[in-house]
């Protein structure tokens, strides 16, 4: 029977690592889509098929596994709707697996009331530990009282119901462990990512992002069926800013700028700061004279802003802006970058606070 519970606590562990490689991205909570939530069921469920097949032999017709730990997970994360998703598979499988009979219709029962209670506690606004204690000790009693059903006074089954128990109870804490270890790596792998693409000071994309598409943009050139523009944006005399009221200034002029910014323009153009006070941003579809104009607007915009700098001092600012665009300004891709940056050095060497193209 070792071996048995051994295989079911494998097949646990492995559905486990591979729903939350799927899911872990999205998150799953109560609230996801309900599409995901479905999802998230069906694969519990399917999970409770899987450990029904590969199942822990009590007795000639007792079979027992670890099936109830994917209806707490599911429960634990997406709350009732899985919960029941799950508990519904897991019961027309096990009815179609061994029969209708005694011991399937109460199994059922047993199944029916621990994604119905696991689904009620996850709706509990309790701490997490408390929670899955709860589910745990719930789903344990349930069980107790199905398999004090279903053996009603076999005492040597009994005494292998309480081994189980015993197992049950080192898998779940094992489980508790396992799952915080997987979120938490999880959480600092995303965490990690953030920081290699987003620029620390002003949350807009980092250099190295920008190259990266730069280029992934002129290795694709030929499937390239809109245009490209490149604006280049530089801040006027900002090293006076720093001189004059200090770096956390200078600090907080980036961080505004990068708010007009991101008002500016639309959820899917490519924002960065590529330099010091320097921005670069890839726009697609437009034409040189919109772009031309949307630039324009951006360069007013930051003209009329005025920063309220951390000492409560008002300054203004100006940006100096440079404009190239694919396939019209340049028709040669690999040229948009240098291009952008010699209009935006004519715009400084003819007076700055204005827009070259
Ligand atoms: P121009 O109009 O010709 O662009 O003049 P400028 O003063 O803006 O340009 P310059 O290249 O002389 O100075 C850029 C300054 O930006 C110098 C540097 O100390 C400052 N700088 C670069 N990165 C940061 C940063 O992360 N924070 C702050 N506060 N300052 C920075
Ligand atoms: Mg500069
Ligand atoms: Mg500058």
């Amino acid at each position: 029977m070792l071996h048995d519970i051994f295989v079911n606590i494998c097949i646990l562990m492995v559905l486990i690592f591979l729903t939350a490689k799927a899911f872990m991205g999205k998150g799953i909570t109560p609230s996801s889509p309900i599409k995901q939530r479905l999802l998230f069921g069906f694969i519990a469920g399917v999970s409770t098929c899987i450990m029904m097949v590969f199942t822990i032999h009590i007795k000639s017709n007792v079979t027992l596994d670890f099936r109830y730990f994917c209806i707490i997970i599911v429960s634990f994360f997406g709350g009732i709707v899985p919960s029941v998703v799950a508990g519904i598979i897991s019961i027309i499988f096990n009815l179609a697996y061994h029969g209708i009979n005694d011991i399937s219709i109460v199994s059922a029962i047993g199944t029916i009331l621990v994604s119905l209670g696991c689904g009620i506690f996850s709706s509990f606004n309790i701490n997490d530990r408390l929670k899955w204690i709860l589910m745990f000790i719930y789903s344990i009693l349930i069980r107790r009282a199905v398999f004090s059903v279903i053996l009603s006074g076999n005492k040597e089954a009994s005494n292998d119901e309480n081994l189980i128990n015993l197992a049950t109870i080192i898998v779940s804490v094992a489980l508790y462990f396992f799952i915080n270890y997987l979120i938490e790596s999880h959480k600092r792998v995303t965490e990690l990512y953030k920081k290699s693409i987003y620029d620390y000071l002003t949350g807009v994309y980092n250099k190295g992002e920008f190259e990266l598409r730069y280029k992934n943009i002129i290795e694709n050139v030929d499937n390239l069926d809109e245009s490209i523009s490149l604006i280049t944006i530089d801040i006027d005399h900002f090293k006076s800013i720093n001189d004059t009221y200090g770096h956390d200034s200078g600090d907080f002029v980036l961080r505004e700028i990068s708010k007009v910014l991101k008002k500016s323009f639309r959820e899917d153009d490519f924002i960065a700061r590529v330099g010091g006070e320097e921005f670069s941003i890839i726009l697609r579809g437009l034409s040189a004279e919109k772009t031309k104009e949307i630039a324009e607007r951006l360069r007013i915009a930051v003209e009329n802003h005025w920063f309220i700098l951390p000492c409560g001092k008002n300054v203004s600012i100006t940006i100096s802006i440079g404009i190239a665009v694919y396939a019209e300004t340049t028709n040669d891709i690999n040229y948009l970058k240098e291009i952008s940056d010699q209009k935006l050095y004519i715009a400084k060497q003819s007076g700055r606070n204005m827009v070259c193209s």
